[in-house]
């Protein structure tokens, strides 16, 4: 299914074959996790080349496809096979090839041209099947239980790093694979800056703190921020969190199909303007997940693409005040065709 669909995509193109070195893209069409080798996908064949480290693995997880195995340099090979198959124009995956990469494999490129694709595998990826639905649903389950058990463990007094630390183990210890980024623990002032890594500031009652995690499982991630806090919030806080998750759960219920990235942020995004905070919510909408935590398709302002029902997609606004902090609430959606499927169940509470 997936490699017919890539094969209506190279007979678009006019393209003979094409190399895919993306690791994401690679695992997709043919199950291979290793961290090196190429897959070559042309209409009738499939080939995997990479090496020694890896035959066997390849031969396991990618076995209706045909393995090389490359044993000092891969231009030479890519150029033999070339040959052999009788391709002339070789699509190749310009986001993710090298400089360098490109350059050796255009001096071995004897009989064929070497062309520039993009997002021939991405655009497939957007739209996820059962099975990957599947795993994205267990990333999803493992962290909301993490930030479950986090809130119950939080006290003033412990460092961002030991937060951050926490809930690391516990999605590693509760069948997470690894977690799906460096997560966010950002307290009080920290909150401001959206990406805030966790350092040595200490928690303190009252304050907003905005916790951004994700679990992977069987290679799916999952992304959830909640801003919460230990004690009692104030005012200020309870204010700002209360616009955000109004302004949070429209954008999802606007998830749905045929809805342009660029409309469905300008939904979230207007409430907040409206009251007076436009300046500070400073990124886009969302983003879509699955292998890789950010994919397509995006959710922001310069975004041309369309939603689709099987996307799944993040719905994140923030506001972030310097010297005060931040509050943002992230849940992930499943694009339906009429509204959105939230997949995120973990509390919206200012306590967890
Ligand atoms: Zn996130
Ligand atoms: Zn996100």
């Amino acid at each position: 299914m997936r490699l017919t669909q890539l094969r209506h995509k190279l007979a678009e193109e006019e393209l003979d074959a094409i190399v895919i070195t993306q690791p994401h893209n690679r695992r997709y069409l043919s199950g291979f996790t290793g961290s090196d080798g190429a897959l070559i996908v042309s209409a009738e064949a499939t080939y995997l080349a990479t090496d020694f480290r890896y035959y066997e693995q390849a031969q396991r997880q990618a076995p209706s496809f045909t393995l090389i195995k490359v044993k000092d340099k891969f231009p030479p090979r890519l150029a033999e096979l070339m040959a052999e198959i009788g391709a002339r124009r070789v699509g190749f995956e310009s986001t993710h090839v090298t400089v360098d990469q490109r350059q050796r494999w255009a001096e071995a490129a004897e009989g064929f041209e070497l062309v520039p694709t993009k997002r021939m595998v991405e655009d497939l990826r957007a739209i996820k099947d059962e099975g990957e639905l599947a795993l994205i649903r267990r990333a999803v389950e493992l962290a909301d239980a993490s930030f479950a058990h986090i809130t119950q463990w939080l006290k003033p007094g412990v460092t961002e790093k030991a937060v951050a630390w926490e809930i690391e183990t516990f999605i590693r210890t509760h069948g997470g694979d690894d977690v799906a980024f460096d997560l966010i623990v950002g307290s009080g002032p920290n909150g401001a800056m959206a990406h805030a890594e966790p350092g040595d500031r200490r928690i303190q009652e009252g304050e907003p703190i905005v916790l951004d995690l994700g679990a992977r499982v069987d290679g799916y991630c999952s992304d959830l921020t909640r801003t919460i806090c230990v004690g009692e919030p104030d005012q200020r806080f309870r204010q700002i969190h209360a616009l955000v998750l109004d302004a949070q759960e429209a954008g999802e219920r606007a998830m749905r199909a045929g809805l342009k990235g660029s409309t469905a942020d300008a939904i979230v995004r207007d409430l907040i303007g409206a009251a007076g905070h436009g300046e500070r919510f400073g990124h886009g909408l969302g983003h879509g997940v699955g292998l890789a935590v950010h994919e397509r398709p995006r959710l922001a302002k310069t975004s041309e693409d369309v939603l689709q029902a099987g996307m799944v997609v993040t719905v994140e606004p923030g506001i972030y005040i310097e010297g005060w902090g931040g509050v943002r609430i992230e849940d992930m959606v499943v694009v339906r065709e009429r509204e959105g499927e939230v997949l995120t169940t973990a509390s919206k509470g200012l306590r967890g």
